[in-house]
């Protein structure tokens, strides 16, 4: 799992623009994610061979009322959350009671918490920052966003006071075992899905207390195949309290995904497609995990109700149109046996090895059947292609003038390697090398 730094700060002092910055380090190419155009607020990033994750919390803005509450709680939520926490005032500004407000309550947080001062530009930084040191946060670091300045000095002291990536959970759970994230918002039926799936008393006897951080493992067993759930999310509640005082957690959805094989991702069939449901899909997505997305509480609809969510579905979520789809009852069991059926399918796809040969001699066909275009005169040569990764499968194309194939033709490729290695649940990775 990965360490987690929140970005916290008013609005327009800089934070996303820090966030592109410390995440632009992602280059496997995601080609068939259409429609995937949400605000990134999570994303992740390396600095030499530390990975991290970056929450960007949106902006505080100091009297919060209605939807700019919610967000507010979820942004103190992801802080509580975070390994580190990076504070950003703005040197022009000056200190402002908003300002104040935010680091007296980060100091009660107990989290370390580094103070950036952005905008300082070609102003001298110890005389940009000197007025900040009265918030009381310590050290004052001077920023440059937006010209990437003063970056590195910042995240190094930030990465190194981070704890060791933790690796317990892939560790722990090196097994044979299919790991599964079992994500959804509250309320959709998670805790009753996987009461149905282990029994009443496994749930009860694999129970232990946990902490935000570490995430709880559940080995169980179904038709002879292995599993471990990854319950960071949870799913598995110590009693009726928990579950009415149970926050949705974005963070630990992110942090059971990463960990995971596949993802199942319920939704509620009463409710249609809200936005937590495609904010979790769409983080879903990113993780380039295989993912099962499970309709529950099928019980008592219409059946004409199934394609109406199945196009709300399509609509809205065009970016997971390679999730298996199910409709189940987690409260009478129905199809939940096929929901697991997927899951291994998923697996087996998420996993699967392929020779270069092979996937060359697929590459040959599809450029055969439908040839790149021409750029400037000459036509884009794609020679070979090898399997660089797995879950998600990676396939790297080398040939010539690859920077300029078009988005179209990189969704061709993606779909004809699709079908042709009968792949299903999972996205594939496409990347391109130019050599000679
Ligand atoms: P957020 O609301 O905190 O996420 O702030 P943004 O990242 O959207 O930045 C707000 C504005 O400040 C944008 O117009 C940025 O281009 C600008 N900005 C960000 N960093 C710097 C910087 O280092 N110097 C200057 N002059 N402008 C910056
Ligand atoms: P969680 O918050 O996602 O873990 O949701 P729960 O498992 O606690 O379920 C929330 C509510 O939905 C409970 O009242 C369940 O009894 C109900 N529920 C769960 N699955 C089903 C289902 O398949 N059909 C119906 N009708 N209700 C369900």
């Amino acid at each position: 799992m990965l360490p987690i730094i929140a970005l916290v700060g008013r609005p327009n002092v800089g934070k996303s623009t820090l966030f592109n910055r410390l995440t632009r380090s992602r280059d496997a190419l995601v080609a068939d994610l259409p429609g995937l155009t949400r605000d990134r607020k999570y994303g992740e990033g390396r600095i030499g061979d530390r990975p991290y994750r970056v929450i960007d919390t949106g902006g505080l803005s100091g009297a919060e009322a209605g939807i700019d509450a919610l967000m507010a709680q979820q942004s103190w939520q992801a802080v509580e959350e975070a390994d580190a926490v990076i504070f950003l005032v703005e040197a022009r500004s000056g200190v402002t009671p908003i300002d104040q407000q935010i680091a007296e309550r980060l100091r009660r947080t107990h989290k370390p918490v580094y103070l950036a001062v952005n905008k300082v530009d070609g102003a001298d930084p110890d005389t940009a920052v000197a007025e900040f040191y009265a918030l009381g946060l310590g050290q004052a670091f001077p920023l440059s966003a937006v010209h990437g300045h003063g970056v590195h000095d910042l995240i190094e002291p930030v990465l190194e006071a981070l704890p060791e990536a933790a690796e317990a959970t892939a560790d722990k759970a090196a097994d044979d075992s299919i790991r599964i994230a079992l994500v959804g918002r509250p309320n959709v039926g998670k805790s009753t899905l996987l009461n149905r799936i282990l029994g009443e008393e496994r749930v009860v006897a694999f129970d232990q207390p946990g902490t935000t951080r570490d995430s709880i493992l559940v080995p169980f067993e179904r038709d002879g195949q292995a599993y471990t759930l990854i319950d960071t999310a949870g799913v598995r509640r110590r009693s009726r309290i928990d579950a009415a005082v149970e926050k949705f957690s974005v963070i630990k959805a992110l942090q059971a995904m990463e960990a995971a094989h596949v993802v199942i991702l319920v939704l509620d069939a009463h409710d249609g497609i809200t936005d937590q449901d495609a904010t979790l899909a769409g983080l879903a997505a990113d993780s380039g995990r295989a993912l099962v997305i499970a309709v529950n509480k099928w019980d008592g609809l219409e059946t004409d109700a199934r394609d109406r969510i199945k196009a709300e579905v399509d609509r809205r979520l065009p970016f997971v149109s390679f999730a298996e789809f199910f409709y189940i009852s987690a409260l009478h069991g129905t199809n939940v046996g096929h929901l697991f059926e997927a899951v291994q399918r998923c697996y087996a796809s998420a996993t699967a090895k392929f020779s270069t040969p092979e996937l060359t001699r697929m590459l040959e066909a599809a450029v055969y059947a439908h040839q790149p275009p021409l750029v400037r005169g000459r036509r884009i040569k794609l020679r070979y292609a090898h399997q660089g990764g797995h879950n998600p499968p990676l396939i790297v194309i080398h040939g010539n003038q690859t920077q300029a194939i078009p988005d179209a033709y990189k969704r061709y490729l993606v779909n004809y390697f699709r079908t042709q290695l009968q792949l299903v649940g999972t996205p594939i990775r496409l990347e391109f090398r130019t050599g000679e």
